[in-house]
């Protein structure tokens, strides 16, 4: 679909929320992203915000007194739970409609009676917990850069890195909704069965000593289907209510030993991470470009996967960033270090492929499902986004300012990604970020 720009995206706007027009802010009036948030005050339950700036608007509370100012009882409904699945489940046009007003509500021009009234529902972000934006029923994790896929086939099969079903099916496998965790969340390094690929030795079960993160792109969907129905790839883009980062960790000794003949199992399924904000499709329009364009001689999707439309607009420019703080660097005072940025441009497939695919044979996908991009690497080897291609297995590890090296995470560490749209013309939005740090393994 051709990405529609109205008065949203108009960069000279500005917010009288002040925070919300620092040069640097994640959150300017132009994006306007969605989450599920606590406040810390005691006893504060859980409820759908926007954020602007380092403020949140709490949709609860204006729902409450009418200031969202819709007759559409869904949409009140919708912003007065605690979880955006209801908001995900009405589509496109009410989503359009709640951005407009809230656009206008929060623009610097807004009529000073009408601030005060909203200002009463702005909560500082310090001041609040995030929590997981939706009720995730089903997560799915796709594979979708071509650079990972070859240079993690380099490492296992050096020959043919590349498998001859690549650049026909957008490959994928079934995650695990129930251990997907919020940025913030620590991660525990999970135990596993592991086996030495250079002896004959029987298998053993302990700690991973191979564990790694995935720098992704996640993203919803808003209305799903019908059992047994598909969703055509023309109007695929309008099942996707945003997206947002997911860090698929990994622990790569336990997958090299379980993941043939069936898959990935449990070397992906003890955690994954996502940050809390939901960036809409509406304020990613500016940021749409082209489909990642085939090398000569690769074959043409196939027709359920063409669409001219996506082709023109269905890739985004949405440069991703991953950085590592390991224990000596923090107690240092040093800043976390990049290990490697990539941009989603460069995905083999899109967002409306992946998930007309996912449909293609009649599963239904339902509001709050979360589908990932899988591991968005490019073709330089600064753009790699996990420590399995960074250290070619541990082969070539990393040096980190504090002089540690790196093959692999240590306990301790903390995995921090982030994202931002920029184009000239255009206000940069970002996802803000999705952080998690490494606990040492349980030893019951
Ligand atoms: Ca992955």
């Amino acid at each position: 679909m051709k990405p529609v720009l109205d008065e949203t995206h108009d960069p000279n706007v500005q917010s009288w929320v002040e925070s919300a027009n620092d040069a640097g802010s994640d959150f300017p009036i132009q994006n306007l992203p969605f989450g599920v948030f606590r406040p810390r005050a005691e006893s504060a339950d859980a409820r759908v915000g926007v954020a602007i700036g380092e403020s949140i608007l709490d949709l609860r509370g204006m729902q409450s007194k009418g200031l969202l100012a819709d007759n559409s009882v869904p949409l009140a409904s919708a912003c007065a739970i605690n979880s955006l699945n209801p908001l995900m489940a009405l589509g496109p046009g009410a989503r359009r409609a709640l951005r407009r007003r809230l656009h206008t509500l929060l623009r610097d021009d807004a009529p000073a009676s009408g601030r005060s009234s909203v200002s009463r529902h702005l909560i500082a972000q310090a001041d609040v917990e995030m929590l997981l934006p939706a009720q995730i029923g089903d997560y799915t994790d796709f594979y979708a850069s071509i650079f990972h896929a070859t240079n993690v086939g380099k490492l296992f099969r050096p020959d043919n890195p590349l498998l001859p079903n690549y650049k026909y099916v957008p490959i994928g496998y079934h995650g695990r909704a129930s251990s997907l965790v919020v940025s913030g969340t620590p991660v525990r390094r999970p135990c596993g069965q592991t086996r030495d690929a250079a002896s004959n030795d029987a298998p053993k079960f302990g700690p991973t000593r191979s564990l790694d993160y995935e720098l992704e792109v996640g993203f919803f969907v808003g209305t799903g289907n019908s059992l047994g129905e598909t969703i055509p790839i023309a109007e695929a883009e309008e099942h996707i209510f945003g997206i947002c980062l997911v860090n698929d960790w990994s622990a790569r000794d336990i997958q090299a030993w379980e993941y043939q003949p069936l898959g990935p199992f449990l070397a992906k399924n003890f955690a994954t991470s996502i940050s809390p904000w939901v960036v809409t499709m509406e304020a990613l329009a500016p940021f749409r470009t082209a489909a990642f364009a085939r090398a000569e001689g690769d074959p043409p999707p196939l027709p359920y996967l063409f669409d001219e439309s996506d082709q023109r607009y269905g890739g985004l420019e949405l440069w991703l960033e991953v950085s590592i703080l390991s224990p000596q660097m923090r107690e240092a005072g040093v800043a976390p270090v990049v290990l490697g940025s990539s941009n989603f441009r460069d995905m083999y497939w899109t967002m409306a492929q992946m998930l007309a695919h996912h449909a293609s044979n009649g599963c239904n996908l339902r509001a709050g499902d979360l589908l990932a991009s899988g591991t968005v690497s490019g073709a330089e080897k600064t753009a790699r986004g996990c420590l399995l291609e960074l250290t070619s297995r541990g082969a070539d590890p990393v040096t980190l300012p504090s002089g540690e090296r790196r093959k692999f995470l240590e306990d301790g560490d903390e995995v921090i990604l982030r994202g931002c749209c920029e184009r000239e013309g255009f206000r940069r939005i970002g996802l803000g970020n999705c952080r998690g740090t490494i606990l040492p393994a349980s030893t019951s």
